[in-house]
């Protein structure tokens, strides 16, 4: 039997949002799942999933039954000769990765945080950036899904292929994802680049940037005209990795944090803080090699709010223009480093942002100890909007 336990309070990783289910469960098994969910269809609740709770939105809070899938973290089969790995939907990446690389195999794209669910991220369309490469959920090969009504339904390209197309991006809605199966690439090593710029630069050479890194993408520092690249390509290279004493040794954590705080109260200095932080940590070339997943691996240092649009990736320049108008046309406004911008292929996931469609992604982020964020984040949902595009915050 199934125990929950009441009181328990969740709150996303930002601590931007939260609930407070009645009952909270930790299943380790299928059959478990079953029940809590005979129990729910029993005394009429609602029933939401969490995964790693990274999402930056509300989606996985519930007030009636809660269902953590931590313990249903198992890697099922490698079958190495397709280089596919199936895994129970609650394995964390960060677990998944390593396990991939025992067997000298690697997932060809990740986002930038580890601590998240296989299920998590395909059932938000995570993403990262290559014009070469989809979304996460693009690497899924097959998966198995709970209904509400306790049937298992197994789906693919070939097996219930609707479904499948639903489920590769299914907001947590289309009942409990159990199992997935990834398709893998070889274990392989990336060298990131990363070197200076201005957005008139990489935006006259969009096209010239996306051919020449598998990996490219850039952040721009808003109140300015800098930006940083970043490429990341395959290397035989052996790892290797550029000191960084500002954040090794915390100095640069607390300086920024207390910077952050201080603009609370005069948020002109936001501006000041983007170029400061450009000229101090971002004017020099710097090279990394290491395993692919360090690489995608980002250490994101601060709780935020963050929108993360996308638009057709044709769009890109006016859009990111038309923000900064804006930014130079209301100086009250202000919007944090980095903005980052990413770009991804267009898939057949009918509620992908990417659906039909290449796109280019814009992460916008307010860090939270700073509650004036939303006139920023407002004027992007009205400027992102009108680029057709499809956000998610
Ligand atoms: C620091 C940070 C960095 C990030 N970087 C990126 C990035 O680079 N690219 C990007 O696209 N996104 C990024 N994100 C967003 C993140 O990848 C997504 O929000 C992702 O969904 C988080 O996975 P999770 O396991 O934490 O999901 P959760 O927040 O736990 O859940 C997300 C959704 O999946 C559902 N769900 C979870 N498990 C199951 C299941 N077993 N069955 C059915 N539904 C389920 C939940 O109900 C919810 O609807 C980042 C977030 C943070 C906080």
């Amino acid at each position: 039997m199934v125990h929950g336990e009441g009181g328990v309070r969740f709150q996303n990783w930002a601590r931007t949002y939260g609930s407070s289910p009645e009952m909270y469960f930790q299943p380790t098994t299928v059959d478990e799942i079953k029940e809590i969910l005979a129990l729910a269809r029993q005394k009429n609740k609602k029933v939401k999933v969490v995964g790693g709770g990274h999402s930056p939105s509300d989606i996985a809070c519930i007030e009636d039954f809660m269902i953590q899938m931590a313990k249903m973290n198992k890697v099922l089969k490698v079958d190495k000769e397709k280089k596919q790995v199936t895994v129970e939907a609650g394995i964390l990446l960060s677990h998944l990765n390593v396990e991939l690389s025992n067997h000298g195999l690697a997932l060809p794209i990740l986002g930038a945080v580890l601590d998240v669910a296989a299920a998590g991220v395909i059932g938000t369309g995570t993403h990262n950036t290559g014009f070469s490469h989809g979304i996460l959920a693009t690497q899924v090969v097959a998966m198995t899904l709970l209904t509400a009504s306790g049937e298992i339904l197994e789906c693919s390209k070939t097996v219930n292929p609707e479904l499948f197309q639903a489920a590769c991006v299914h907001l947590g809605c289309l009942g409990i994802l159990l199992t997935v199966t990834f398709q893998c690439v070889a274990e392989f090593y990336l060298q990131e680049t990363t070197f200076p710029s201005t957005l008139k630069e990489v935006l006259d050479n969009l096209e010239s940037h996306l051919k020449k890194s598998e990996y490219f993408r850039f952040l721009w520092f808003p109140h300015s005209e800098n930006v940083s690249i970043i490429y990341q390509d395959h290397t035989n290279k052996p790892p290797s990795s550029s000191a960084n004493w500002f954040w090794d040794y915390a100095i640069g954590y607390y300086l920024l944090e207390f910077l952050l705080w201080i603009s609370t109260f005069l948020p002109f200095l936001v501006s000041w803080i983007n170029h400061f932080f450009f000229w101090l940590l971002f004017t020099g070339k710097v090279e990394n090699v290491n395993v692919s997943y360090k690489i995608f691996n980002y250490e994101c240092r601060f709780k935020q709010h963050v929108q993360d649009w996308a638009i057709p990736i044709e769009k890109t320049k006016d859009a990111l223009l038309e923000l900064k108008g804006i930014l130079e046309a209301n100086p009250k406004m202000v919007a944090h480093y980095p903005v980052e911008v990413r770009f991804t292929q267009g898939d057949d996931f009918f509620l992908s942002p990417c659906f039909q469609r290449n796109s280019c992604y814009i992460n916008i982020i307010m860090y939270r100890p700073i509650h004036a964020p939303v006139r920023i984040l407002r004027r992007c949902t009205q400027i992102f909007r009108s680029s057709v595009a499809f956000g998610r915050n």
